[in-house]
């Protein structure tokens, strides 16, 4: 049997105060170079036929957050298509494994997210490998810390980044998925805990955020008559490339000290709200909402 209470194994990766070593990469970072290297559930996960069947595309399931997903829906049944930008290769073919050692099919889609075209490619190269397409998770994401200096510190190039993949980039592949999604079939957006507690290190990440949230509750509506649920999980602070790619080495350090739990969480802990609404029996009534993952931050 794995071993599986990972937040155990997660609390023992962090110091005594909850945090992890300073450390810094440039964006959009790899997993190998990371200290500690993140729990993404290789040890843990164990399926239970919940998505048996399904076709899923997660954007970002290069690593982190994406990956751990990744795993969970292989392991339930899904055969799964991953998007990442060309230079995550060595990260995605990791997952690739992964997903094939689960007796699934795995499809590499590389592409850049912030192209209008490039999302319409994604999604078709995803379906031709997929044969189909069931579950959409919009997980790729940007955001660049300013540290205290907020609104002064803002560059167009960072703000134009953090829109394009965040909210044009969920935009767009929802909106060249539709056509290929059914009754039962799902989407699934990645907000924050951003969206409720802005940092003003990061005024544009947040309002993207924000932004998907509401994008959440409007799709719910369009595409509920056709029987296509939509809903969005808001992380908290989690153990992933991301963060030392994007923020100070103080500020790595020091991330999740500031939740009720006391800790960042690792990836895996983010997979089962994932699993959860992208399974047609579990979550069949679930649409426009947001499910927290934060370690006690609120999201109301
Ligand atoms: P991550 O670095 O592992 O994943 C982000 C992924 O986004 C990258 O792997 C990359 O493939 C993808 N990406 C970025 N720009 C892209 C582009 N232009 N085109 C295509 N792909 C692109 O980090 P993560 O923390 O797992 O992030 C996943 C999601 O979780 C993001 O939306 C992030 O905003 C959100 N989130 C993370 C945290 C956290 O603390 N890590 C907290 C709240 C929300
Ligand atoms: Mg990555």
């Amino acid at each position: 049997m794995p071993e599986s209470p990972v937040s155990h194994h997660a609390r023992q990766m962090t110091d005594d105060e909850g945090g992890m070593p300073e450390q810094q990469q440039a964006p959009p970072g790899l997993t190998a170079a990371m200290d500690p290297v993140p729990d993404h559930g290789e040890a843990s996960w164990e399926g239970h036929g919940r998505l048996e069947g399904l076709k899923a595309l997660i954007t970002g399931g290069d690593s982190g957050i994406g990956r751990a997903v990744a795993i969970a829906f292989a392991r339930e049944g899904a055969d799964v298509a991953i998007n990442y930008l060309p230079e995550e290769d060595e990260d995605a073919h990791d997952v690739a494994g992964w997903i094939e050692k689960a007796g699934r099919t795995a499809v590499l889609v590389p592409g850049d997210l912030r192209e209008e075209q490039a999302c319409e490619d994604i999604v078709a190269r995803a379906v031709e490998g997929l044969g189909g397409l069931n579950i959409v998770v919009n997980n790729a994401g940007f955001h660049w810390a300013r540290g205290e200096e907020g609104l002064k510190g803002l560059a167009a190039e960072d703000l134009e980044r953090a829109v394009r993949t965040n909210l044009y980039g969920t935009l767009w592949i929802s909106r060249a998925a539709l056509k290929h999604l059914g009754r039962g079939d799902c989407i699934i957006n990645t907000t924050s805990v951003q969206a409720y507690d802005p940092s003003v290190s990061m005024i544009d990440y947040a309002a993207t955020k924000a932004a998907l949230n509401n994008v959440t509750a409007n799709l719910a509506a369009e595409l509920g008559p056709e029987g296509i649920r939509v809903n969005a999980v808001a992380p908290g602070p989690v153990w992933t490339p991301l963060q030392p790619a994007t923020k100070e080495p103080e500020a790595v350090a020091a991330m999740g000290k500031n939740t009720p739990l006391g800790r960042i969480a690792q990836p895996a802990e983010l997979a089962g709200a994932y699993v959860f609404l992208a399974s047609p029996a579990e979550a069949s009534y679930v649409s426009g909402t947001v499910v927290g993952v934060t370690g006690g931050l609120p999201v109301f």
